[in-house]
């Protein structure tokens, strides 16, 4: 029998699992384990809770949860109650799946200012993360500005814009729908700091954006290229910028206004004990397609800022770590210890792109010890018994389908569920 270990309850955490389960059979028993009782990671603490069929694939990690030979062991920090190498003592091979929780600084002054936070803060407040459950952002004034050109800065600019009527059959969470919903915020400004044909954002996201109910989005065509400048351009980019450049022509006859702000990089916060504005420059492409600064720069009034400029893994003891992210070399950090991924390769494509990493990594695993050798390791009995000797309490998934049925019970009207947000609360569910 091998004993697998997969780090994270993620995307990329379970397609390893399947993958390995796959691969293995009744011949290898894989653990997937979170530091919290409930499974997904980023389907549920990062999608977006109006995007309800793109959470949908969590059914398809329940049905790897419940193979024969897959365990879920929650409520276990890795790195805390448990470290690397007492994993791989116990384990064949130990494959870390953590995603990337924490935004990356802009490394601007005045980035620390109250009022200035970041997207993975803001996403993790609305999703029912219990470690932003109090981060209350400032919704009372009128003027948020989003940083970055990519899929997460329209997700933050949507939500911030939506009414409560557009929340319904959403998961948003109750603290984040009653504050959005009494929000002053009028103008929402996404700032790029290249062009329209650098934009990281999909088709389908942006044109969501033209069907909003009371934000209609606003761009300047001076910021565009001519359009025949578009042909080249990638079949997905070039519908971004069709749609963006669409918007054009939408009337300007509803209460928010949604701004793309390009060739604006800011270089300071600036307020007095909160932020007030953002000092933009304003920029051009170099040779290479970065974003030269002209020199010229003005003020963007703001009384929220939400950083959406990419994030980064958290690092794990005696776990080489450089650029945000698990050194490895296609998914081999060290011997039996592998990364999968946004902890393998950082944080971008879909959901979809972490299917092949947990496979590619299933293989090397598979080719390292063929399925029908044997190991000796202890696996999750030996994993069991070491955290109970340090008082950590391991949960299941049957302990999960509790804390999911009890959040089903408590849905408001229209809604699939109300999340408990609070790590208390998902253990007094279960009875700890
Ligand atoms: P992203 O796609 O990498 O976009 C990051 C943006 O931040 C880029 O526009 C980047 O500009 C900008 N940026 C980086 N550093 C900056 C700085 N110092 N100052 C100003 N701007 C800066 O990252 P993301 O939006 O966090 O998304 C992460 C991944 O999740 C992506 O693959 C995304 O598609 C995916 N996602 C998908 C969905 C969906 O499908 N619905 C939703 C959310 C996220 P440059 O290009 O100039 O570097």
């Amino acid at each position: 029998m091998r004993h697998f270990a997969v780090v994270g309850s993620g995307p990329a955490g379970f397609y390893t699992a399947e993958a390995l389960e796959k691969a293995y059979g009744a011949n290898a028993r894989i653990d997937i384990l979170d530091r919290y009782p409930v499974p997904y990671g980023l389907i549920r603490f990062g999608v977006a809770p109006d995007h309800q069929s793109l959470k949908a694939v969590s059914k398809r990690y329940d049905k790897v949860a419940e193979s024969a030979g897959v365990n879920f062991i929650g409520n276990v920090m890795v790195g805390r109650d448990v470290s690397i190498a007492e994993l791989l003592d116990l384990y064949d091979a130990v494959i870390l799946a953590t995603g990337a929780p924490h935004d990356r600084k802009l490394g601007v002054p005045g980035e620390d200012l109250a009022g200035v936070i970041g997207s993975g803060e803001f996403v993790g407040w609305y999703n029912g993360h219990p470690e932003y459950a109090d981060l209350d952002p400032f919704l009372l004034g009128s003027n948020a500005v989003i940083i970055g050109a990519g899929n997460v800065a329209l997700d933050c600019a949507r939500i911030l814009a939506k009414t409560r009527h557009e929340f319904e059959g959403s998961d948003i969470v109750g603290h984040a729908l009653d504050a959005l919903d009494n929000s002053a915020i009028r103008t929402i400004t996404i700032l790029g700091r290249r062009g329209p044909h650098q934009v990281a954002m999909t088709p389908k996201e942006l044109g969501e954006l033209g069907h909003l109910e009371a934000a209609v989005p606003e761009i300047d065509l001076g910021d565009f290229p001519p359009l025949e400048a578009d042909e080249p351009l990638e079949p997905g980019l070039r519908k971004s910028v069709t749609i963006l450049r669409s918007f054009a022509q939408l009337p300007q006859n509803k209460p928010k206004r949604m701004v793309f702000d390009f060739f604006a990089k800011p270089v300071r916060v600036e307020g007095d004990g909160r932020v007030e504005r953002v000092i933009v420059e304003r920029t051009e492409l170099d040779e290479k397609g970065g974003a030269r600064g002209t020199g010229e720069t003005y003020a963007v009034p703001a009384s929220l800022v939400i950083t959406a400029i990419g994030y980064s893994t958290s690092p794990i003891p005696d776990v080489p770590f450089a650029g945000g992210k698990f050194v490895n070399e296609q998914g081999r950090i060290a011997d039996r210890l592998y990364a999968v991924g946004w902890a393998r390769r950082g944080p971008t494509g879909t959901i979809g792109t972490n299917r092949p990493d947990g496979y590619e990594v299933a293989d090397q695993v598979a080719v390292a010890m063929p399925a029908g050798s044997c190991g000796d390791r202890q696996g999750a009995e030996g994993l069991k018994r070491l955290l109970q000797s340090r008082g950590v309490m391991p949960t299941d998934y049957d302990d999960w389908r509790k804390i999911e049925q009890s959040e089903t019970a408590n849905a408001r009207a229209g809604s699939p569920r109300e999340k408990f947000v609070r790590h208390e609360h998902w253990l007094q569910t279960i009875g700890r």
